[in-house]
Formats: structure tokens, sequence, C-alpha cells
């Protein structure tokens, strides 16, 4: 079976062809500068080759169409035409409460995507366009729609709810929801894999930790608690985004510094996280660098992103009353050794300790525990491609 997953942006579309079954990748690649010119990186794992096209790209329906060209072409294709494709599985972001598992895409999904806009403004717009863009091109082709927020769906009310007046729930949808959640449910998967034990016996505490960052408490394969809230703005601080503050910080600075609501809101979402505090980058690999050159407030960065990770997974293990594994993923999870170690230092007491040989890897599943840790440490790779394509094939298949 050949499955398209499609995680389109608002000016980008990344794509991957694969097999959900063998988990072969046959083509992946981005399409960038949506809207302004366009640009079309295409590679072929099997050979290694890479190409780059500019091609013009006024909307995402062009963008779409040069993907098929480019995995149809005669030069550097992977497919020798569109029917190929059994089925398209969609990014996105936010399906509110209305979907809790992926859904076969009908026109009722796409217009109660549209309803939940107002909750992901920056996102769901884009993914919408997306799934109108693929259904243009490939009119017959059964799509499938998987959501970021479906995982944590499982959240009981108590660690849902937000302390406002509770008609802002109910009339406004105004409610903790949580992201990354096909990461989340990937590497805790592999993580009872790598353990040998069932899930629905384990406590897992996954710490997504990427450009976006956020902590999942994983109670028998559910998600119980997570750091992400309302929108991916909450929990922990990231690359350019500020996590948790007092909201009233808001309001100070609009009156000290004559801000509107919507430059502070563009402070906090793009000037802040790592980026605001180390004025260096958003970039971990540049503020390890620049810290390592004694940059002070590079390194503080560096050591709050730490700290609060450190307080969210002990945090993340008090809401489950117990912690079995801790997981690390995404960017800096699988690559950076020294931050997962500066992590888990204050967690001993916790029984979570590392050792620092097996530590010293990236990008490969590891178990990266200490000889005395009585909580197993993991390095897993998160997969959300594969996630999306085994989805889709199971839904498709009407498994
Ligand atoms: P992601 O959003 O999962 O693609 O993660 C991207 C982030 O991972 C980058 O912005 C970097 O901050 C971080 N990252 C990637 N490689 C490394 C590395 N070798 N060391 C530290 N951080 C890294």
């Amino acid at each position: 079976m050949k499955i398209l997953v499609i995680n389109t942006g608002s000016s980008s579309l990344k794509y991957q062809l694969m097999d959900p079954d063998t988990q072969e990748v046959f083509a992946q690649g981005l399409c960038e500068r949506i809207g302004i010119d366009g640009r079309l990186t295409h590679k072929i794992p099997a050979n290694g080759a890479k190409y780059e096209f500019d091609i013009a790209m006024p909307t995402h329906a062009e963008a779409i169409q040069a993907v098929m060209d480019a995995l149809t072409s005669a030069e550097h294709g992977v497919i020798k035409n569109m029917d190929e494709i059994d089925a398209v599985g969609h990014r996105v972001v936010h399906a509110g409460e209305t979907f809790a598992c992926s859904v076969m895409i009908s026109q009722a999904v796409i217009d109660a995507l549209e309803e939940c806009i107002p909750l992901a403004p920056l996102h769901n717009p884009a993914n919408i366009v997306g799934i109108r863009a693929c259904q243009k091109v490939m009119p017959n082709t059964p799509m499938v729609g998987v959501f970021d927020t479906a995982f944590h769906q499982t959240m009981p009310p108590r660690a849902f709810i937000y302390a406002i007046p509770y008609e802002y729930y109910t009339k406004n949808h105004v409610r903790r929801y949580g992201f990354h959640g096909t990461s989340h449910y990937y590497v805790s998967r592999r993580a009872a894999d790598m353990l040998g034990r069932p899930i629905e016996e384990l406590k897992i505490v996954t710490c997504h930790l990427g450009n976006g960052s956020s902590v999942c408490a994983i109670d028998g394969g559910k998600s119980v608690e997570t750091s992400m809230g309302f929108t991916p703005l909450d929990g922990l601080p990231m690359g350019t985004r500020c996590g948790a503050i007092d909201v009233s910080i808001i309001d100070y600075l609009m009156q000290t510094h004559h801000l509107s609501i919507d430059e502070v809101m563009d402070i906090l979402n793009k000037k802040s996280g790592v980026l605001g505090v180390s004025g260096v980058s958003s970039d971990f690999r540049d503020i390890e660098a620049a810290a390592a050159q004694g940059n002070e407030r590079a390194k503080l960065a560096i050591d709050m992103f730490c700290y609060k990770t450190t307080k969210r997974i002990a945090s993340a293990s008090a809401a489950m009353g117990g912690i079995d594994a801790v997981v690390f993923t995404a960017g800096i999870g699988e690559n950076s050794a020294e931050l997962r170690a500066q992590i888990v230092e204050n967690l001993g007491f916790m029984g979570i300790k590392i050792d620092p040989a097996k530590n010293n890897v990236r990008g490969v599943e590891t178990d990266i525990s200490a000889a005395d840790a009585t909580v197993r440490t993991l390095l897993i790779p998160t997969n959300e491609e594969l996630v999306i394509a085994q989805d889709t094939a199971r839904l498709v298949r009407g498994e």
C-alpha cells in the first residue's frame, strides 16, 4: 500500500510517500515559500538523491501539483501515476473536542475543522487548504485527518479545565487541549515495545523537545496530562514561545510599552522562549555553542529550559502517582546528550538516572538508563509520519 502523508503549514508543505506496513519511504520532501515564489526539495531515500526546483506556487494547489509532478516524473519520480497512491493522510493541528481519533475526511469533517479555526488560527486554515488542494488534484483518492489534539482527549476534566468561569469552557470551548499527540502516542508505544511490557501496565512520561516542546503523562497508554494547553503557547519555554507565564504580564507590557494585544502576543509567540532569554537564537545548537564560549544569557536560557522540563517530568509523574519510564524525543530530545543529562540530574530521588556512556548517542532508539536506575530512561526518535500513514491505512482498509 502507498500512502501520501501531507503536513501543510501556512507557507510550506511537507510530504512523504510511504508503505505503512514495510515502513519503506519512497520519497519525501518540502514545498517552501508558497504564496511568495515557491521552492520544492524532493528526496529519494533509497538512493540518497536530492533534487531542488524553483516552481511558482501562488497557492497550496500549485504546491500539491508540484509534489504530484515530482512523484510521477520520469527522471526523479517513484510512481508511474497518481492512481498508485492508495490514500492521503493529512496532519491537522486542532480538532477541538470533536475528534478523539483519526477520521476519514468528508465535507462534514472539513466543516467541523473550520469551526476549530478560532482555536488554532495559525495552523488549521493551512491544514484545511492542504486538504482542499489535495482533493482538487486527487478527487477520487480517500483522505484521512490525523489530529495533534486527538490523543489528549482522554485527559480527565480535572486536568483539562482552567480555573476561570466554567461557562468559558461550556460556551467558548476554553480548556486545555494539548498538542504533539501523534508524537507522544508513537514514542509511548515504542517505549512499551523496548521495555517488553504491555502499554496498559505502564506509566510513561514522554518529553517531545524540539522547536515546540511538550511533556505528556501517559498512564496505561492514555494521555492523562500534558504541558501544552488551549494553544501550543502554554507549558515549557520553547524556541521562540514563552510557555506558561503569569497572564498579568500581558496587561503590564501593554501599558508599560504602549503595545497592542497583537504586538504582545507576537512577542510571546515569536520573540520569547530561549531566543528571548539568550538573545542568541531559537536553535539550541547555537545556544549551546554560545554557552560553551561563556555567554551567560545563553547558559541561563539552557538552565531555565532544563529546570522547567525537570519540574514537568516530576509533575507528570505525580499526575499518574508513579513512573516506569521517561522518554526523550524530537530535535533536542534525540540529539542533545548534554540537555538530557542536565534535565534528569535532579531526578535521581525518583529513581531516574542515566548512564553517561549510554547517553552519548543521538537519533537511535537507546535505553540510556544507569544500572541502578529504577525508572528507565529511553531515547526514541519520533515518527509522526508513520503514525499518520498507519492510521490512514487502517481507516481505508476499514479496520
Ligand atoms: P524539531 O522541532 O523536533 O525539528 O527540533 C528542532 C530543534 O532541535 C532545533 O531548533 C534545535 O534547537 C534542536 N536540535 C537539533 N539538533 C540538535 C543538536 N545536535 N543539539 C542540540 N539541539 C539540537
